[in-house]
């Protein structure tokens, strides 16, 4: 038995045509998986699915904004239409504003806590349904190290990967006698186009991070690789409800 097969499974991996979901997404099909890649940039959305057939990898594009319940709703509409079903729902899509708490207007506080959050709750409730009638489910929630720390410059980005942790862990709670596991993952520092901008945002960041890893590097995308094959595979079956850091070890570095 083939612990971490994901033959004959279908992923889908929202914002996965970014620098974290497109390696997720990645590993999961490499894992025999059929790999849906949702985001709002067509054009990065079909490079990704190109790059994915390029490794025989079985995909296609759905265009996805998470901050609108209805394109979401279409979004698993479509899914269900081409594949039949749903095994896997990496809620991965997220954004950032860097400011001041005071500076924030409500619309900038809202639209980070609608993508990085109440997306989750939309995609997630959209492939329950699905879920159930399989039963069976793999829904993994990307948080971040400011799920667990505050951030000077991103109140609304720590505020909303908080409540990932606590949205993650009401959902496993729930849905775990329905056989659906919902776990969050917690990255440290990886290099993607969203940390490029904080580098330039944040004087001094690039070697602050290298000197608090104790791993001494930034992580890079398919650093998250092994975590997103693990927790959408039977081998983590008994395994719900975690926020699981993949760090390098900053986040146990007092
Ligand atoms: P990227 O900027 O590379 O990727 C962000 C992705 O989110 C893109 O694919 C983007 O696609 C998608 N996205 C953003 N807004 C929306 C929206 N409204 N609707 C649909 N898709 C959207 O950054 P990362 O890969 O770094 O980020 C991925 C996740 O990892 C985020 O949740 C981020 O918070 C988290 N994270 C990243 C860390 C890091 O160090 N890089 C650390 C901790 C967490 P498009 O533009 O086409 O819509």
């Amino acid at each position: 038995m083939d612990l971490f097969s994901l033959d004959k499974k279908v992923a889908l991996v929202t914002g996965g045509n970014g620098g974290i979901g497109y390696a997720m997404a990645k590993a999961i099909g490499d894992a025999g998986a059929d790999i849906i890649i949702a985001g709002r940039n067509k054009d990065k959305n079909n490079l990704s699915v190109d790059n994915l057939k390029n490794n025989n990898i079985n995909a296609i594009a759905i265009e996805v904004d998470v901050n609108d319940e209805l394109s979401c709703k279409n979004m698993v509409d479509q899914v269900i239409n081409k594949f039949k079903k749903i095994d896997i729902l990496v809620n991965n899509a997220g954004t950032n504003i860097r400011k001041r708490p005071e500076e924030y207007s409500l619309k900038e506080w809202t639209s980070i806590i609608n993508t990085n959050l109440v997306s989750m709750f939309i995609c997630s409730k959209a492939c329950y349904k699905h879920f159930i009638k399989n039963e069976s489910g793999k829904i993994i929630n990307i948080g971040s190290m400011h799920s667990l720390f505050g951030a000077p410059l991103g109140s609304a980005y720590s505020a909303s990967k908080g409540g990932v942790v606590q949205l993650t862990k009401s959902l496993a709670n729930t849905w775990a006698l329905n056989n659906i596991q919902v776990n969050a993952v917690l990255p440290g520092y990886i290099d993607t186009e969203l940390t490029k901008q904080a580098r330039l945002d944040i004087p001094g960041l690039e070697q602050r991070v290298i000197e608090r890893t104790p791993a001494s590097r930034w992580g890079v995308p398919d650093d998250l690789a092994g975590i997103a094959v693990f927790l959408s595979s039977k081998a983590s079956n008994y395994i719900t409800g975690t926020a699981i850091p993949v760090d390098g070890g900053y986040s146990i570095n007092g």
